[in-house]
C-alpha cells in the first residue's frame, strides 16, 4: 500500500459504509448516510487546519480561544457522485468554495474525458479537498488534480469511500504528495472498471438513474 493514504476506521464510519454497500439500501437513506460518512471523514481531512489564538470572554470570564486561520478551503467534486460529498463538507466548512471538475469514464477506454472546470479564481491560496466516493483506475481522480496543480494550488487532499488497489497504485504514481483519505480498499477492479465487492454506480445510487 502506498504510504500516503489514510483509511478511516472508525467504527461509524465502517458501520454507514456497510449499511451503503448492500444493494438493499434506497436511494435515501444511500444519501443520507453519505452525508453522515462526508462529515465523519471530514473531521479526518480537516484535522490539521491551521488555527490561530483568540482571546474569548465567557459568561464567567477571559480566556484563550482557537479559531481557524490560515488557508481557506475550496472543495472539488468530480461531477456527478462527488456531489454527494459536498452537503456533509459544507455543514463542517460554511466557508468552502466549491469548484466542480467534469469528468466522465469513456466507457471503451476507461479514460478520463474532460467536459466542465470551475474553480474559485483564488484556488491556489486555498486547501483543496478533491472528492469522489470511489477511486477505481484512478484516471479521473488523476486527471483532477492535474487541473487542479495546473491552477496552482499545492495544498491538496484527495477523499473518497472506496479505492482500489490499481487506482490507488495510478494515483500515487501521478500525485505522491498527495494524500488519500478512503473509509476502506477492496479487493480489485472488474474487466468494466467496477471495484468489487464495491458499492456499484456510485452515481446511480445517490441519484437514483438506476
Ligand atoms: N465508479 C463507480 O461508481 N463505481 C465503481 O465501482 C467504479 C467507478
Amino acid at each position: 500500500m502506498p504510504n500516503n493514504v489514510q483509511v478511516v476506521n472508525h467504527p461509524l464510519v465502517q458501520h454507514k459504509l456497510s449499511m451503503m454497500r448492500s444493494k438493499h439500501t434506497t436511494t435515501q437513506d444511500f444519501r443520507a448516510l453519505l452525508r453522515e460518512i462526508s462529515i465523519l471523514m471530514g473531521y479526518e481531512i480537516f484535522k490539521d487546519l491551521q488555527t490561530e489564538e483568540i482571546d474569548v470572554e465567557t459568561p464567567l470570564e477571559k480566556m484563550k480561544g482557537r479559531v481557524l486561520a490560515g488557508k481557506k478551503v475550496c472543495l472539488v467534486p468530480i461531477l456527478r457522485a462527488g456531489l454527494g460529498f459536498v452537503d456533509g463538507l459544507l455543514q463542517l466548512v460554511p466557508s468552502a468554495q466549491v469548484g466542480h471538475a467534469g469528468l466522465y469514464r469513456d466507457p471503451e477506454t476507461l479514460g478520463a474525458v474532460e467536459y466542465y472546470l470551475k474553480f474559485p479564481e483564488d484556488v491556489a491560496s486555498r486547501r483543496v479537498v478533491v472528492v469522489d466516493p470511489m477511486l477505481a483506475t484512478g484516471h479521473s481522480a488523476i486527471a483532477a488534480v492535474d487541473r487542479v496543480k495546473d491552477a496552482e494550488a499545492t495544498d491538496i487532499k484527495f477523499l473518497c469511500l472506496i479505492a482500489a488497489p490499481e487506482g490507488l497504485a495510478a494515483f500515487h504514481k501521478a500525485h505522491p504528495d498527495v494524500l488519500v483519505c478512503t473509509a476502506a480498499i477492496d479487493r480489485e477492479l472488474s474487466d468494466h472498471g467496477y471495484i468489487l465487492p464495491g458499492i456499484g454506480d456510485a452515481g446511480d445510487r445517490i441519484f437514483g438513474t438506476k
